[in-house]
């Protein structure tokens, strides 16, 4: 599949968590329920050697509906770093929206604030920067902050949105590892 004309190895990338790193499961809030999707580790594995500053993005509106704290959405972020490496440290930041889709938005997907304001305090430009993940406010806060986006779509799943994705331009991967690999220009 071709990449942007203007595509250049990434210095940042931003993840959604649920269906992208983790298996999705609705209103998650027991770090034991922390599956990693295939792959997911390596391709991070190989982002963190290359030196690519990576990000966690995850809209949480069982927060705001008052099923579970804010702790809770940690305590599983905190399970899949420590799956993803045990010595921490993997995500730069993240984001945890927690309004429900009724309420104004602050970080809630698709407001691309998030990604604007680390791209502004890592001093980087959109270009060098991806938005990946499974669902249409993931492609549109991507698209809305002017970085490349990647649909997650498992093999194994029902591609979720299609039309919306296909609206969008927004390139399906298989797999977080297979648009590493793409991007690298391996062949997968
Ligand atoms: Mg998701």
């Amino acid at each position: 599949m071709p990449h942007p004309p203007a595509f250049q190895p990434p210095r940042a990338v931003f993840f959604d968590r649920d269906g992208t790193l983790i298996e999705h499961v609705p209103y998650l809030h027991e770090p034991e329920g922390v599956v990693l999707l295939p792959g997911v580790r390596e391709a991070v594995a190989g982002l963190q050697a290359a030196g690519v500053k990576l990000f966690l993005f995850t809209n949480q509106s069982g927060i705001g509906r008052g099923m579970f704290p804010l702790s809770a959405a940690e305590a599983v972020n905190r399970r899949l770093e420590a799956l993803l490496d045990p010595a921490g440290g993997v995500f730069t930041a993240t984001c945890i929206a927690p309004e429900r889709p009724d309420e104004p938005s602050l970080y809630r997907k698709p407001s691309p604030r998030f990604i604007l304001e680390m791209l502004a305090a890592q001093k980087m430009v959109p270009e060098q920067a991806w938005m990946l993940g499974d669902s249409a406010v993931d492609w549109e806060a991507g698209r809305a902050a002017g970085v490349h986006t990647a649909a997650i779509v498992p093999e194994s799943a029902a591609a979720k949105e299609p039309l919306r994705r296909e609206e969008l331009g927004v390139v399906p991967y298989a797999g977080v590892l297979e648009w590493w690999n793409r991007v690298q220009g391996a062949k997968s």
